[in-house]
Parts: C-alpha cells; sequence; structure tokens
C-alpha cells in the first residue's frame, strides 16, 4: 500500500495546536499517510521519508485537521447556484438586472426560480411583483427570500398560480395584497408560498446530483471534508443516493430528516427504509443517523420562541412549532429508534423547550450516549446552562451570525430590547461551562467558508472589523477553542471523534492545508487564510490552482 510523506511545512499534532505544545516542542514538520490513515507524524514519519511512494511539498504552510459544518444545507445551497445570483444584490433594481440577465441568458427556461435575496431591501420585507415585471414580463419569476419562509413572484408567476383579488387567503399562509385585495408579489409561508410551488416545475434528479456536486466541491475548496445536511426530506434522498454511488460527492454527508409536527407519528417506517438503504449502500460519503426537529423560528419575524414577549410587539412572544407532550413523544420515539437528535432553538423559550425534552427523552428511555444538538442557541437564559451539560448536549453555533451587521443592529435587537439582547450567542459562557461546542455556517443562510466564521467567533467584529472592542466581548472565544469547534467539536458532535477531526495515527488523514498558522496569526487577518488543499481520506478533493500543477496526484475537483 502506498505511503505518503506529506513534510516542508507545519502539522497540527491533535489537530489543534495547544499553545503549551507550541511553546515547548519543537514544531512537527511531517506527517505520513497509508492507506487514508495517518501513519506517524513528526520525527516517526520523517524516519519512513526513504520509504514514501510520494512526497507533498506543504511550502511552509499549515497541515491542520479538515474543517467539518455542524449545520448547513448543502442541497438547497447548491440549487441556488442553478437560478439568478442575488444573494449579494444589495438593492431592488440590482435583483431585477440580475434576474433579467439570467433569462435573457436562459431563453430555454420555463420558469425563472432563484434564491435568495436580501428581505431587507423593502420595507417590511414585501416585495412588488411589478419590480420583476419590467426584467421578465413573459414567464414566471420566484424568488426565494434568504430564510426560505417568503417568496417574491412576478405577475407571469401570480397567473399561472392563478392567483388573484378572489383567492381566499390559505391557512397557515399569507398572501400580501394592494388595498384592492390584488396580490402585491410576495407570498409569506408554506400555505400562500405552495400555490405557486405546486404549478413550478421541480428539480430533476440530475439537478438535484449536480447541485451537491457542486456543493461539495466548494466545500472542498473551504477545507471542509464532513457536512450535517440539517434539513433533508424524504424526496431528496434519491438525489443522495445516486450522488454517493457515483462517486460525485467531495465532502461526506450526514442527513438529518425533518420530523413534520403534522405528521411525525407516520415518519417513522420512511425515515428507517431511508437510513437502511444508506448504509447498504456501504459508502463511506453517506450516513442518515440524525433526525431534525425545528423548535421555533427566528427572531427577525418574530416567530422565535420567547420566554417574555418581544420588545417591540408587547403581544407577542413567538411561535413554537411543537406541543410539548407531542414534542416529547416524537423525540423519544425517534430516539428509541437509535436516531440522534438536532433540534433547531433560537428563542430562550425554545431552548428551554428542547431541555425539558431531552430530560424527557433521558428519564423515558435510559442513559446512554446520545449527543443531542441544540442547534444555533442564540438567546439562551443563563439558568439553562447547567442543565446542557448535565443532558451532555452538543451546542451548534454559527459563528458568524455573532456580530452587530445591520441585520443585527436594525431588526434583531430592536426586538429583543436591551438587556436581553446581550445574551446573545454565549459562546464563550457555554465553553466556560463545559458544554462541548461545534460551529456550522447553516449555508446557504451565510457563508460556507470556515475562516470567516472562526474571525468572527474570535474578534465578534463585522467583516469590517466592527466594533474595535467586539460587540459582547466577553463572549469572544480563543482561536484554540474556535478551530477545536470547527474540527474536532464536530466529529465528537458526529460520534467519529476516534475517527478524524484531530491528526494523529490511526485517525484517517482528513486534513487542510491552510496558507498560515491561524494561532500566528493576528486576529484581525484570520478571515484572509487561504485554504490551499484539502484531503478526504488522504485523496485530494481540492488543490489550489498553483499547486495541482506541482502536486504528482491531481486534484478530484477544483472549483
Ligand atoms: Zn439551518
Amino acid at each position: 500500500m502506498a505511503l505518503t510523506l506529506f513534510t516542508g511545512g507545519t502539522i497540527a499534532p491533535s489537530g489543534v495546536l495547544q499553545r503549551q505544545e507550541a511553546e515547548t516542542g519543537p514544531p512537527l514538520t511531517a506527517l505520513a499517510v497509508r492507506d487514508g490513515m495517518i501513519e506517524a507524524v513528526g520525527v516517526e514519519a520523517l524516519a519512513l521519508a526513504s520509504r514514501a511512494d510520494e512526497t507533498v511539498d506543504l511550502d511552509g504552510g499549515y497541515l491542520s485537521a479538515s474543517f467539518a459544518d455542524g449545520h448547513a444545507h448543502p442541497l438547497l445551497g447548491g440549487l441556488e447556484e442553478m437560478g439568478p445570483q442575488i444573494r449579494s444584490c444589495t438593492s431592488v433594481p440590482e435583483i431585477a438586472e440580475a434576474v433579467r440577465k439570467w433569462a435573457n441568458a436562459h431563453p430555454a427556461d420555463d420558469w425563472i426560480i432563484g434564491a435568495s435575496y436580501d428581505a431587507t431591501l423593502a420595507p417590511d420585507g414585501v416585495f412588488d411583483a411589478e419590480w420583476l415585471d419590467a426584467a421578465v414580463p413573459d414567464r414566471p419569476v420566484l424568488l426565494k427570500s434568504w430564510d426560505y419562509h417568503t417568496v417574491w413572484v412576478n405577475s407571469a408567476a401570480l397567473r399561472a398560480a392563478g392567483i388573484d383579488r378572489s383567492t381566499p387567503e390559505p391557512a397557515l399562509g399569507r398572501i400580501v395584497r394592494r388595498p384592492d385585495g390584488s396580490p402585491r408579489g410576495t407570498l409569506m409561508e408554506a400555505g400562500a408560498i405552495d400555490l405557486v410551488l405546486r404549478v413550478a416545475p421541480g428539480y430533476s434528479l440530475e439537478d438535484r446530483v449536480n447541485a451537491l456536486e457542486s456543493a461539495t466541491a466548494r466545500y472542498a475548496a473551504a477545507g471542509v471534508t464532513w457536512i450535517q445536511d440539517a434539513w433533508v426530506e424524504l424526496d431528496d434522498v434519491p438525489a443522495y443516493l445516486t450522488a454517493a454511488s457515483a462517486g460525485r460527492l467531495n465532502a461526506r454527508i450526514n442527513l438529518a430528516f425533518r420530523a413534520d409536527p403534522q405528521d411525525w407519528t407516520n415518519q417513522p417506517p420512511g425515515f428507517e427504509t431511508a437510513r437502511r438503504r444508506i448504509r447498504e449502500l456501504g459508502s463511506p460519503m453517506l450516513t442518515a443517523n440524525t433526525v431534525k426537529f425545528f423548535l421555533d423560528g427566528i427572531i427577525e419575524s418574530r416567530t422565535a420562541f420567547m420566554l417574555t414577549p418581544y420588545t417591540d410587539a408587547p403581544g407577542e412572544a413567538g411561535l413554537p412549532n411543537w406541543l410539548p407532550e407531542d414534542l416529547h413523544d416524537a423525540m423519544a420515539r425517534f430516539d428509541a429508534l437509535g436516531f440522534q437528535l438536532h433540534l433547531h432553538a433560537i428563542g430562550d423559550a425554545a431552548v428551554r423547550m428542547a431541555l425539558d425534552a431531552l430530560e424527557v427523552v433521558q428519564r423515558r428511555n435510559g442513559p446512554r450516549d446520545r449527543r443531542p444538538v441544540i442547534a444555533h442557541l442564540q438567546v439562551v437564559d443563563p439558568n439553562d446552562i447547567p442543565r446542557l451539560v448535565k443532558l451532555g448536549a452538543v451546542a451548534n453555533f454559527e459563528p458568524l451570525w455573532a456580530c452587530a451587521d445591520d441585520v443585527m443592529r436594525l431588526l434583531t435587537i430592536p426586538r429583543l430590547g436591551n438587556p436581553r439582547a446581550q445574551l446573545q450567542y454565549p459562546i464563550a459562557s457555554l465553553a466556560k461551562a463545559g458544554v462541548p461546542l461545534s460551529f456550522g455556517s447553516d449555508w446557504p443562510v451565510t457563508g460556507h467558508h470556515p475562516l470567516p466564521g472562526l474571525a468572527t467567533a474570535v474578534t465578534r467584529q463585522t467583516a469590517d472589523h466592527l466594533p474595535a472592542a467586539g460587540w459582547i466581548p466577553d463572549e469572544r472565544v480563543d482561536i484554540e477553542t474556535a478551530l477545536a469547534a470547527y474540527t474536532s467539536g464536530v466529529s465528537y458532535q458526529a460520534f467519529a471523534e476516534h475517527e478524524w477531526g484531530t491528526l494523529r495515527p490511526g485517525m484517517r488523514a482528513d486534513m487542510a492545508l491552510l496558507s498560515a498558522n491561524p494561532m500566528q496569526v493576528q486576529d484581525d487577518r484570520l478571515a484572509d487564510i487561504e485554504v490551499l488543499g484539502t484531503w478526504l481520506a488522504g485523496r485530494p478533493t481540492y488543490l489550489q490552482r498553483s499547486r495541482a500543477e506541482k502536486l504528482p496526484t491531481g486534484p478530484n475537483s477544483v472549483t
């Protein structure tokens, strides 16, 4: 079996180079890989040099355990590439122009479908069909907002869906209307969105497989080798199976099937069948070990479930998606079937509801190593922190959200009011209390690249480094903690801490080559570190172009 020696750079000995180790011992400069596994590190690896079949020159870079994304939506992110690129648009005319260009370049497309626009670009998130009619008058246009809970359509799409003045208001949805009752062009929540989705063309299997391939290639280029897909419907499973069996996944994915508050009693057989089919496929790239529960919504639309009412809407405290008894029964059921539980909880009442439910599960089903994940944790009542420790919950944060950007300043803080707004994203408090941390991106909600997230966790600053002292600076974490949360922290979440997430002999060679050692870079330069190469089980899934030319093995995919 071939032996590959990686040398000429710095090796992080256990994924994260502990400051102590860095100061006491000489830096490790070599790592040997055989058959996808790390065989030796440091002098032991150098001793194998004469027997190496090939050598990879690290060029003075920093070889780290690769990153892993503890919560993301790679299929949705990949599908966004198949329509007009509107995510970075900063005005309505800019979006309309991007849509017009796309439509002109794709004359054969019956519908123009895109995601995901910035909903703050129009007052109250209400967008007008006429703004799109000017760009595309003849074909339906359907654009999803960044949270996927609202769509903006043109008049042709309203006509195709048969939505007009006489359309009754749907259950669980809202058609925004003009004073005369005719639809404006903005449809909110599933009940209204489905009116148009049911006539729009869906994505084909090939579209979805392409989306998974390109999404995972993007992840590989960001140094990521494992992704928790945090929302999978059974309809999506064939695309994952096809992509995995055709060797078209460039990162491992673990699926979390979404538990439906209305239909969960019927879901277990389908989830078990899908899990079995994925196990039978035997691909190391795909698992389906998890079930996802949305406990609440988001603060910006006042759907996050809060312990006390919103400051700017004293009659509202948000909307839990589950009745507590149903949640307890559903979580206990899926836990008994051996699934890991992954809980979306944004508001402090949702976090408490999650903890209460996890206690019930533990009581009913008895102790076992279950590592439930509570994701997002935007507002946490300090009294609940010790309960996270007691229940063995993994806290999954999206570190990019922990800064005072426009959404935070203009939408979030006014809803929460102070001092409650100061309780947001208590990453350092949870770390100090001993809660295992994992980081994620929630891509495509926010960018998938770990390095800007690491920078934000360490500085609590926006991309333009504001404020100077950081936002809620007590909740900053050091770079060692942040790196661990994006590497070994996620491997712990994935029950894989003995397989990947650190660079030690016997572990899989899942590695990312960085342009600089994050421990030696100024905090405000962390986001500038480049990923030069990514290896999954010793095989390159990404090599920066200049390296791809130099290295003996060709890249699997270069984006
Ligand atoms: Zn998500």
